[in-house]
């Protein structure tokens, strides 16, 4: 399934040649080291108080967005949502209390079944190691790294629909699955970055590099990225050449040929990028 989910639809958003290995390592440095300037601190835009919050939002995150999940969850931890609250509200209530998310049902008995487990299983609390996250019911790799990442500092890189888009357009994989992205990337992107370049990622992949229309105008990767668009500067620019180019082949020399400058690379449009998925 991740494997369809995840392909993109449009050859043109991928680079055709590929750097070497040591480009490659310097183009990922440069990334971080802009993402880090322009984002000291970036936040996940998931709500919660407790590890255990979190662990549930993650898990409820799955195929709908942060802003659904909170909206159903925020009154609910403020309150102190447990996992022996969870086990005490039973699955009927928990799906009445999310709804509104997408997949509820399979969610809610999920949850409930999660919450028993942590309950018999870890004295009610988050565990720290990738393993036993992934026993839960409704934890997948993705949801444990976040948590890894997120609450325990652990150096993982959590591959969702955004970090999968923005570095397959950086050409920083070639891969088909989120996994064997995670895997990639977990190699070479250097450990002082890690877990915070998720959140760059996911962050970058939301407001910029957006799946039907990337802002690349605006994007501070547009020099690095073998993807971008063409600015509206470079447009202008481009058509002005053209026109002047035509004319001199007419023999009107008095039009005055503007400044040639790099070609850019392949072109994104909004017809041409993959559908919108959530996480
Ligand atoms: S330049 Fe465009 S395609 Fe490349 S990372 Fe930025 S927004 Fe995405």
């Amino acid at each position: 399934m991740l494997r369809s989910k995840f392909r993109s639809k449009d050859a043109a958003l991928r680079p055709t040649k590929r750097p070497s290995k040591r480009t490659q390592q310097l183009m990922i440095d440069e990334i971080m080291r802009r993402f880090a300037a322009a984002s000291p601190d970036p936040r996940c835009e998931l709500y919660y108080r407790t590890p255990f919050q979190l662990l549930l939002s993650v898990a409820l995150s799955a195929q709908t967005t942060d802003k659904a999940v909170n909206a159903a969850m925020t009154a609910s931890y403020d309150a102190g949502l447990t996992p022996e609250s969870v086990v005490a509200m039973g699955e009927k209530s928990f799906l009445h209390l999310i709804r509104r998310i997408g997949l509820a049902p399979t969610k809610a008995k999920r949850a409930v079944a999660l919450a028993r487990i942590l309950i018999a299983q870890h004295g009610s609390q988050v565990p720290q190691d990738r393993a036993s996250l992934e026993a839960l019911p409704g934890v997948g790799r993705k949801t444990a790294s976040v948590v890894l990442g997120e609450i325990f500092r652990e150096p993982t890189l959590a591959v969702d629909t955004h970090v999968f888009r923005v570095t397959e357009r950086l050409g920083l994989h070639h891969t088909k699955t989120a996994d064997a992205c995670s895997d990639v990337l977990s190699a070479v992107i250097g450990p002082q970055y890690l877990p915070t370049a998720h959140h760059w990622l996911v962050l970058h992949g939301r407001y910029v590099c957006k799946a039907r229309a990337p802002l690349c105008a605006s994007c501070v990767l547009n020099d690095l990225c073998p993807s971008a668009t063409l600015s509206p500067q470079t447009a202008a620019r481009k058509t002005a050449q053209s026109a002047a180019l035509k004319a001199l082949k007419g023999g009107d020399a008095t039009v005055a040929l503007p400044a040639a400058k790099a070609p850019r690379r392949a072109r994104v449009t909004a017809a041409s990028t993959p559908a919108t998925v959530n996480r």
